[in-house]
Formats: structure tokens, sequence, C-alpha cells
């Protein structure tokens, strides 16, 4: 039976992009190929809060569950789920596990309105050979939406595309339409990562072959925006054709609060979509929100 690494497991409402809003379950999948330590900090600086978190706590085995882990200002606001030191707190759980999990936290036990999120880390690195053996167990049959957020950097296997296409198009007994949407995180000089690593236009055109895709940038300033616009070039280049929208960097209040005003008037000169981080100033982005 196939197993699937799992970082978090929860129920809440999605804060960010298209879905902003609806109530979501969250698979949090473990394993990322960045790390985004430039997030929040000075052009050019490396944030190294995840670094001292194993500093500062002289036994790092003291936490024993994800909810532990302290939340971090500046790098990547889910550096459990990639960072190698705290993979013990990632249990490998079966499907059936998981969908056992997914129907306690569904409010009525049952798929109805909600939407899944399949999230991470980097989702579509590894785990997208068992996620046809999740989305094909019989209490997954009431799904009708499905977001992957993704960095954008990852192919998709054949075997994948072909799923996608049958659970969207051709799955029996259902009379409802499914949506399937690619929520692309593409990584700008901000984050810390490289360009030539992180935008991959090619890709994301492809994502559009199998659902709805759009980019959602996550910057602070003028600077940021401006690798946004260049970016944004060689994604249409590619022939990508979906939605843009630009999203303040700030996984804790205090930096959230500092962009997300001027972010919003960044969108609304360009012509472009907002995503707030509703997550933020409703749950302070606390672990299972
Ligand atoms: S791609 Fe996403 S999950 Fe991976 S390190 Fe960057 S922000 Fe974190």
């Amino acid at each position: 039976m196939s197993k699937i690494k799992i970082a978090e497991l929860f129920y809440s409402i999605q804060g960010e992009g298209r879905y902003m809003g609806v109530p979501s379950v969250f698979l949090r999948t473990f394993g990322c190929n960045f790390s985004c330590r430039g997030f929040g900090m000075p052009r050019g600086e490396l944030s190294k809060e995840v670094e001292d978190i194993a500093h500062t706590h002289i036994n790092i085995e003291s936490f024993q569950k994800y909810q532990d882990l302290p939340l971090v200002s500046t790098g990547c606001d889910s550096y459990a789920s990639w960072d190698p030191r705290f993979k013990d707190l990632s249990p490998l759980l079966t499907t059936d596990a998981i969908v056992e999990r997914i129907m306690e936290i569904l409010p009525f036990g049952e798929w109805r309105d909600e939407h899944l999120v399949i999230t991470g880390g980097e989702p579509l690195l590894g785990w997208q050979k068992q996620f046809p053996d999740l989305l094909k167990h019989p209490k997954m049959k009431g799904l009708k939406e499905i977001t992957f957020e993704t960095n954008g950097t990852q192919k998709l296997t054949t075997e994948f595309k072909q799923y996608l296409h049958t659970w969207k198009y051709h799955s029996d007994d259902i009379d409802f339409w499914r949506d399937i949407t690619f929520s692309v995180s593409a990584k700008l000089p901000c984050s810390g990562e490289p360009w030539k690593d992180a935008i991959k236009p090619e890709r994301v055109f492809e994502y559009e072959e199998y659902g709805t895709a759009y980019l959602k940038f996550v910057i602070a300033t003028e600077e940021d925006f401006a690798d946004a616009e260049r970016a944004i070039v060689e994604y249409r280049s590619a022939g990508f054709t979906g939605h843009v929208y630009l999203m303040p960097v700030g996984g804790v209040e205090s930096v959230y609060a500092m962009n997300n005003r001027n972010v919003a008037l960044l969108a609304m000169k360009h012509g472009l979509r907002y995503s707030d981080r509703l997550q933020v100033p409703l749950f302070k982005n606390e672990w299972g929100t």
C-alpha cells in the first residue's frame, strides 16, 4: 500500500489565492527542493533563524511534535516540512490512514463543499506516484476540487498526468464537475533561491493543460516587483495564459502588516490580482492553520 510522509494534515480555510475563504483540508507533504532563506531579509542576505533553532534548543529531540516548533519571522514559514532535522515529526502514513484522518477532520465526515489543498514542502517532488492511490480511495469520491500548491519547478510524470485527466473527466458514478488548480508560488530572488533554478516557465505552461494554473509572487519591495515583471514576461513567452497574483511577504503579523497594503497597491496599479494570506491576521499563521 502507498505511503506518504505527512508534515501536517489539518482543516482550515484557504487563506491565499483563488480559493481564499474556502473551507479546506490541507495535506502538507514532507520535502522540498528549496529552503527560501531570503524571505523577510535585506536583499542578498539569508535568514539564520531556522539554523538558530538548533543552537538555542540544546536538545533538538525535545521537540515531540510539529506544533512544539517555534514560528519564524524570516525565511520559509513551513521549514519543518523539509528540514531533515525535523523529519521524524512527519510520519509516513498509508493512504488509508490519511483518508481516515481526513474523514475525522471534515465537519460532516464526508466531502461536501470543502476543497483539498495538497501543499508542502514541494508536493510534486516525489509524491506524484502516491497521490492516485489517495484520490482513488472510495471515501474520496465526493471530492470536487483540488489545489496543488507548488513552487512550479517539478515536471509532471506521464502516469500522474494521465491520472489527473481521468480524475477530472472520466471518473465513474459522479454527477458533478471536478476542478484541479496549480497554485504556483514561483520563487523570485527575494526568496534567496537562484533565478535559473526557480523560474521554470515551461513547467507552469504544462500544468495549464491539466488544470487552472496561476502564478503567485511573494514580494515586499518595488525591486521585488521588478523581478516579478521580468518573470511574467518569461512565463508569457512560454505560453502561460493564467492569472498572476501578488502576495505580501509575511509569515508573522509584524512583517505581514509592513507589506500587505503596499503590495495591494502595487497589484492595483499594475492590474494584477492581490492575494492576502488570511491565516496570518486570523490565526497568526500558527501550525495547523
Ligand atoms: S518552496 Fe515553499 S516550502 Fe519550499 S522552502 Fe520555499 S517557501 Fe518553503
